[in-house]
């Protein structure tokens, strides 16, 4: 049967890191998208414990930022959220991440790692870039004010996809919140609600 077919074909799952401070709809968006042209089983978000790249004072606690990707998540059931990163100790490095994820699914499944234009631009620098692409496919996302080239990246482990765009970033949404603007409708109303509710982003720089 076809069912059948299902449970035995390798299950394919796609990765979204991010910082999530706050989570928006242009990563939910990207993350829906790839999901359906990759014919993804499910996506699993991985806040960032301490993004290395990012000055950790002005980073939000990693348990408001993962709370906020659990309530922006929780009604679409192929989405999901893991503690991996945030319950790691020391700076977050995705290598770390996707070889824990590997060891945690086995070899048969498939890992997608979903990414921005910016984001997958500094894949480069990265370390162990080749034993990153054997560990996940990438996927590159458009994303407004970002261009995307491939020239460098290995051909077959990176994918470049169109998905809708939005022009949405968090900290623009932190800034609005600061200034007393409107995020209504560039995040889900549940994480405008808990911005409210916390008081997060009212003094932030
Ligand atoms: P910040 O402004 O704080 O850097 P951000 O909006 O870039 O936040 P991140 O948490 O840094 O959000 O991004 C997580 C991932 O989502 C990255 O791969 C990033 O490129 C991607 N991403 C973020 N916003 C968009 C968007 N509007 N469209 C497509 N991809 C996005
Ligand atoms: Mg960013």
């Amino acid at each position: 049967s076809s069912a059948e077919h299902r449970r035995r074909s390798p299950r394919r799952v796609g990765i979204m890191g991010g910082t999530f401070d706050p989570i928006h709809h242009g990563h939910l968006v990207a993350a829906s998208e790839v999901a359906h042209l990759f014919h993804l089983d499910e996506v699993v978000f991985v806040p960032t414990g301490r993004p290395y790249q990012k000055d950790l004072a002005k980073v939000t606690s990693a348990e408001d930022r993962y709370l906020m990707t659990v309530i922006a998540t929780a009604e679409n059931p192929q989405f999901s959220v893991s503690r991996i990163e945030i319950d790691r100790e020391g700076p977050t490095y995705t290598i770390d991440t996707l070889r824990e994820l590997r060891r945690h699914y086995g070899p048969e499944i498939e890992l997608f790692f979903i990414t921005g234009a910016d984001a997958l631009g500094a894949i480069l620098s990265w370390h162990n870039v080749d034993e990153l692409f054997d560990l996940a496919h990438f996927v590159g996302c458009n994303r407004p004010g970002h261009r995307l080239t491939d020239t460098g990246l290995p051909d077959g482990k990176v994918s470049l996809v169109e998905v809708p765009a939005l022009a949405i970033s968090s900290s623009e949404c932190r800034e609005r919140v600061r200034k007393g603007e409107p995020i209504w409708y560039l995040v889900p109303d549940g994480i405008v609600r808990y911005i409210t509710k916390t008081g997060l982003y009212l003094d932030a720089g």
